[in-house]
C-alpha cells in the first residue's frame, strides 16, 4: 500500500507535510517524533529575559496532526536499512515506501570542558539555565561565541549567538547593570559572520563595538573550564560562557547507507531526493547536505522551502512523473536586539542589511502567525 513516513517534527517536517496535503496527497501518511509537538527555535533567544516561557516555545501538534490526518508515532530513529524500506526507531521497525527525513542536525561537542559552556541550541532548559545564571551574576566577564565544522561551511549556527549576545547587551542597560560586566564574543574565524555578506558582517562588528562589546577573534580554540575560555591565542576568564558549536548529521544516518557528506549529513539533490534512492528516500531541512553556494544556511526558513520542494517532487513520483522541482538559495533572517532588529539578506546576485527598531515587532508577528498555523493546523 502507499504510504509516507516522515521523521521528525520540526520546520521541515511540518512543511513537508502541510505542503503534501495541500498538493492534493490522499496517501497515508505516518510521522515518527519524540514528542508531539514542534520546538520554534528561533524564540529561545528571548527566554533569558524571560519573554517566552517553555509553553511558548514546545508547540502541541495535536491539532495539526488532526487536521493534515498525521498518523503520529512517538518515537526516535535508530537507524534505516534503505533496501528493505524499513526504518528502525524506538517504537519498533517501520515499513514505508516514501521516506522524509526531516531529524535535524547535531551539535560537536568534543571541545574539552564543553560541559562548563551552555549550548543555547538544544531546546528550552539550557537556555532557561543561562538565564537563570545571568540573574544571579552580580558582575564579571560573559564570554559568547561560536564555531563551525571544519568539513563544512554551512553546518554552523552564529545567528543565534549574535542574537544571544547584542540581547543580554540589552537586557543588563534596562536592568542599569550593564557597568558591572564585561561582554566578550569569541570565535577561531578571522571573519566571523562573513557567510551573512560582506555588508552583514560589517553592520554586526559596528553594532559590537558601539555597545562595547569586545572581540576575541581568529584563534582556535582549545576548550573551556569553569571560569575561562582557553584559546591559542590566550584564555578568556569568563564567568559565564555561552557557546555554539560547530554541526553534523543525525547520529542514526551514520550506519544507514545512505550517501553522506563530509561532516556526516544525508546528501540530497537539488530537488531534495537522496540520490542512489530516488523515489524512495527524500531529506528537508538542517539534516541534509543540498547543492549551492557555500554560505547557504542551515535555517528553518530554508527547512521550509525544502520541505516544500520535495513535497511537490515527491507527488511527481507518486503520479509516476520525474518532477524536477527546486528551492530558492536565499538567506533571510532578522538578527534582534531587543530594541532593534537587523534584517540580512543573500541570494546568489544579491546581499542586504538594513536595522530598524520595526523589525523586533516583526520578527514576533511571524512567530505568531507562524505557530498560530501549527497550533491549529492552518
Ligand atoms: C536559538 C536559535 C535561533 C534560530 N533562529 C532562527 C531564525 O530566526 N530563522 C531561521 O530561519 N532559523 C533559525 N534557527 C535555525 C532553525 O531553528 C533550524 O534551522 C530549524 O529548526 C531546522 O529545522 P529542521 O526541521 O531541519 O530541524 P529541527 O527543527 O531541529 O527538527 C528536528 C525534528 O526531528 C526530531 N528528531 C530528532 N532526532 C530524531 C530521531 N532520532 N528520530 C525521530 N525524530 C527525531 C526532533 O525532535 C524535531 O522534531 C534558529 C536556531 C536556533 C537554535
Amino acid at each position: 500500500m502507499k504510504h509516507i513516513l516522515i521523521a521528525g517534527s520540526g520546520f521541515a517536517g511540518v512543511s513537508a507535510i502541510r505542503s503534501l496535503r495541500k498538493e492534493g496527497c490522499t496517501v497515508p501518511i505516518t510521522l515518527v517524533a519524540p514528542q508531539p509537538a514542534m520546538v520554534y527555535h528561533p524564540s529561545l533567544i528571548w527566554v533569558p529575559a524571560g519573554l517566552r516561557t517553555q509553553r511558548d516555545i514546545v508547540v502541541p501538534l495535536a491539532g495539526f496532526f488532526r487536521r493534515y490526518r498525521v498518523h503520529y508515532v512517538q518515537g526516535s530513529v535508530t537507524g534505516l536499512d534503505p533496501g528493505a524500506h524499513r526504518l528502525q526507531t524506538s517504537a519498533g521497525d517501520m515499513a514505508y515506501e516514501r521516506l522524509v527525513i526531516a531529524t535535524g542536525g547535531r551539535y560537536l561537542k568534543k571541545l574539552q570542558g564543553i560541559e562548563h559552556t551552555f549550548l543555547p541550541c538544544e531546546g528550552y532548559a539550557p537556555v532557561a539555565a543561562m538565564g537563570d545564571r545571568l540573574n544571579a551574576l552580580q558582575g564579571g566577564t560573559l564570554a559568547f561565541g561560536f564555531s563551525g565544522n571544519p568539513s563544512e561551511p554551512s553546518a554552523m549556527r552564529g545567528g543565534p549567538l549574535f542574537e544571544f549576545l547584542l540581547i543580554t547587551d540589552t537586557q543588563l542597560r534596562r536592568q542599569g547593570r550593564r557597568d558591572r560586566f564585561d561582554l566578550v564574543f569569541f570565535t577561531p574565524s578571522a571573519e566571523p559572520g562573513k557567510r551573512l555578506g560582506p555588508e552583514a558582517m560589517g553592520r554586526l562588528m559596528r553594532e559590537m563595538e558601539q555597545r562595547g562589546i569586545r572581540g576575541h577573534l581568529g584563534h582556535k580554540l582549545k576548550g573551556f573550564a569553569s571560569d575561562r575560555v582557553m584559546t591559542e591565542g590566550g584564555d578568556i576568564k569568563s564567568d559565564l560562557t555561552v557557546f555554539i558549536p560547530g554541526m553534523t548529521g543525525p547520529e542514526w544516518v551514520a550506519k544507514s547507507g545512505l550517501p553522506l557528506s563530509a561532516a556526516g549529513f544525508v546528501r540530497a539533490d537539488e530537488h531534495c531526493r537522496v540520490p542512489g534512492f530516488e523515489g524512495s528516500v527524500y531529506v528537508a531541512g538542517d539534516a541534509g547536505t543540498f547543492p549551492g553556494p557555500d554560505w547557504m544556511p542551515k535555517q528553518g526558513h530554508l527547512a521550509d522551502l525544502q520541505g516544500h520542494t520535495l513535497a511537490r517532487n515527491l507527488m511527481g513520483d507518486l503520479r509516476g512523473e520525474y518532477t524536477e522541482h527546486t528551492f530558492r538559495r536565499e538567506l533571510i533572517c532578522v538578527v534582534d536586539t531587543l530594541d532593534n532588529g537587523i534584517l540580512v539578506f543573500r541570494d546568489p546576485k544579491r546581499s542586504a542589511v538594513f536595522g530598524t527598531p520595526a523589525l523586533h515587532w516583526s520578527k514576533q508577528l511571524f512567530e505568531k502567525v507562524y505557530l498560530g498555523r501549527c497550533r491549529i493546523g492552518g
